[in-house]
């Protein structure tokens, strides 16, 4: 095998120069922002199914949507988290001071405690005099009100969320307030976390896996913000991996459970423009991290993140398929995400990555749970598209068109399709075929989102199953490591458009919910006429403003083809002496030259700039009123 090694020789720029492309990397790059119209011809044609596959998909996921609806009815704790969107208005104010008070209440261990705050700070409005007391009730509102409203809310102050909370208690009474922060707090709490610690999650694991369930553990938390951060969560990965490990007691990484981590939880730099830190710091960790989970033989699965990390990751994942004492171990596991452009090319790159590194790898197709902030951060930084499908009917034909793609290379992938979707789910079993083998590929839900719909898959078919296996995502961690996982998963499900969503709502019929998105698709184009366009109300970052001005315009530092134009632009120019001065300058000697040094390298003399003294900015003012 041969071992490539990143070439990361210093450029002009300082930043190291970019290994050289492979075609398949050029191609995963050269995707990053292609408008949605060159795209969609290709993909719907991918994610077509023949007449029949259609029609058997759209009846099962017919049938399990049904499934899910009822046992949302029956079931009071499946049905908690849209009662909770639904039942409050999260939209406003009360809303916001509603998930401030539940989260507080989630701080205090014991019942008593919690009862005496509920009556100290809403029943008796004594709470008011404690405001001004640090930390304040409402101390994440911000948070709570981007999440619930969408909008960041300068007016959620302590007083006007405070009145908000006594509105709900006149409104309803005692009764209202507690039913509201209850199901708050249990949404919280136990919806979505499997466990506080490891040992506990392992413990509440075990009732699903005697129902033929797969798990694989998430130690709560985001990216790491410093050092310290970094090393925590490499203790905490390098725990749970014993324990999970144990707990295993090798079963294999299919059948036993396994482990998922976040590459920005290992490093506060993981960033393109830190590649070589990511490199020689982030990368020992990663491996050390799937050392030991080779030892133990679970799955160690990489998650994905933000769309600008993902080259990196790339980065990091072909170096360590290479590693010899990872040889021959199938466990390494990557994930795609369906909403980003470069999908099906990080696709093709992976299968040819296996192939080289004589291995099988665990590929998790998802559709994406960043899609928000994939669009906002593209508008801020003035980028030429976006990374992501503007269409949600455009995420799930790239889903099915990589499903299919991931199913067509059974030695190099063990596929594992993570979706609450009903028929995603079928057309994925419908594609998969009749005829399941033990490792051909398996689903995976969210702990507290999925069960509904997996109960009808994982079990015999003399049950009324699908008999396929299923994998369920469970995080683990204490409340104060549960906002941001938390954050996501209440995105998804207050989205008018997802699944989850939808099927809670009986307004929406169930035929309406298990469309097949390549018919949306055409229809739409038929409406539009043409494919692929993007959506209406989502504008190219340069059209924000409108007709009256065009965004500023900004560079994709994370883009490899940018960093090298950017590159050969500085190489072009290496001895212009730049010097910067004012225009209509009255007396060039008046102010000295001042030496300008590029700041990320002090060695780099740019060029010279001399400021504008008082008498330039009077010639300028002179000139300009003259003209
Ligand atoms: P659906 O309701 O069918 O789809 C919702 C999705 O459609 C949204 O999440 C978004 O991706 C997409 N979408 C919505 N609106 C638009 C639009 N206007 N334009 C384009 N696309 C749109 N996510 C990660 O990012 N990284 C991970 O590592 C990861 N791991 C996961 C592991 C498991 C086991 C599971 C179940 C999920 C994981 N997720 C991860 C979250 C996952 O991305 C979401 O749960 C998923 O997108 C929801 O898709 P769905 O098929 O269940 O629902």
């Amino acid at each position: 095998m041969n071992t490539p090694t990143p070439n990361l020789a210093s450029s002009v720029t300082g930043h190291p120069t970019p290994p050289l492309a492979s075609p398949l990397r050029a191609a995963i790059t050269a995707l990053t922002r292609r408008p949605e119209p060159d795209l969609l011809p290709g993909l719907v044609e991918q994610a077509r199914l023949d007449p029949d596959a259609d029609e058997t998909a759209q009846r099962l996921a017919l049938r399990i949507a049904r499934g899910v609806r009822e046992r949302a009815r029956e079931s009071g704790r499946a049905g908690l988290v849209q009662g909770l969107l639904q039942e409050f208005a999260l939209s406003s104010s009360e809303g916001v001071a509603l998930m401030c008070l539940a989260e507080a209440l989630l701080r205090i261990p014991d019942a008593a405690t919690r009862d005496a705050l509920i009556r100290d700070k809403i029943s008796t409005g004594n709470w008011q005099s404690h405001l001004g007391q640090s930390p304040s009730l409402f101390v994440n509102a911000a948070t709570w009100g981007l999440l619930l409203t969408g909008r960041l809310v300068a007016t959620h102050s302590d007083v006007g969320l405070g009145s908000a909370l006594r509105r709900i208690v006149g409104r309803g009474g005692e009764p209202l307030i507690r039913k509201g922060v209850d199901m708050a707090m249990r949404l919280m709490g136990e919806q979505f976390v499997t466990g506080e610690t490891i040992a506990q999650a392992l413990s509440n694991a075990r009732k699903r896996e005697a129902e033929g369930f797969r798990y694989s553990y998430d130690m709560l938390g985001e990216a790491a913000m410093t050092a310290r951060d970094a090393e925590s969560y490499l203790a905490a990965y390098e725990a749970a991996i014993h324990a999970i490990g144990k707990a295993s007691a090798g079963r294999g990484i299919f059948d036993g459970p396994g482990i998922s981590i976040k590459l920005s939880a290992l490093h506060p730099r993981f960033s393109r423009a830190q590649v070589e830190r990511v490199m020689s710091e982030l990368y020992p960790c990663l491996l050390q991290l799937a050392e030991l989970a080779r030892r133990y033989d679970i799955g160690l699965n990489v998650d994905a993140e933000e769309a600008d990390r993902l080259e990196l990751s790339l980065d990091l994942l072909e170096r360590l398929c290479f590693e010899p004492t990872l040889a021959g171990w199938n466990g390494i596991g990557f994930v795609i995400q369906a909403y980003q452009k470069r999908g099906p090319a990080v696709i093709d790159w992976l299968v040819d990555l296996g192939r080289r590194s004589e291995r099988r790898l665990m590929i998790r197709l998802v559709k994406g749970a960043y899609w928000d902030g994939e669009i906002k951060r593209a508008q801020i930084d003035g980028q030429e598209g976006y990374p992501v499908y503007t269409r949600k009917a455009y995420t799930d034909v790239a889903y099915v068109a990589c499903a299919k793609k991931l199913l067509a290379a059974p030695e190099q992938i063990y596929p594992q399709f993570a979706t609450h979707n009903a028929h995603t789910l079928a057309v994925v079993y419908t594609l998969a075929g009749p005829d399941y083998r033990d490792g051909q590929y398996e689903f995976q839900c969210l702990h507290g989102m999925g069960e509904p719909l997996y109960e009808q898959v994982v079990g015999p078919a003399s049950e009324g199953k699908l008999g396929r296996p299923c994998r369920i995502y469970a995080p683990v961690g204490t409340h104060d490591t549960l906002l941001a996982y938390l954050v996501r998963r209440l995105l998804e499900n207050g989205a008018n458009t997802s699944f989850v969503n939808r099927i809670a709502s009986d307004a929406v019929p169930l035929e309406a919910l298990v469309q097949n998105p390549v018919h949306t698709v055409e229809v739409l184009a038929a409406q539009e006429g043409r494919l692929g366009l993007p959506h209406p109300a989502i504008v190219l970052p340069r059209d924000l403003y409108g007709a009256g001005r065009v965004n500023s315009a900004g560079l994709d530092l994370a883009n490899e083809t940018q960093l090298a134009a950017i590159e050969a632009a500085f190489a072009a120019h290496p001895a212009t002496p730049w010097a910067a001065k004012p225009l209509l300058g009255v007396d060039a000697r008046a102010a000295p030259l001042q030496t300008v040094l590029n700041p990320a390298d002090h060695r780099d003399v740019v060029g010279t700039c001399r400021e504008a003294t008082p008498d330039d900015v009077q010639a300028a003012l002179a000139c300009a009123s003259e003209a």
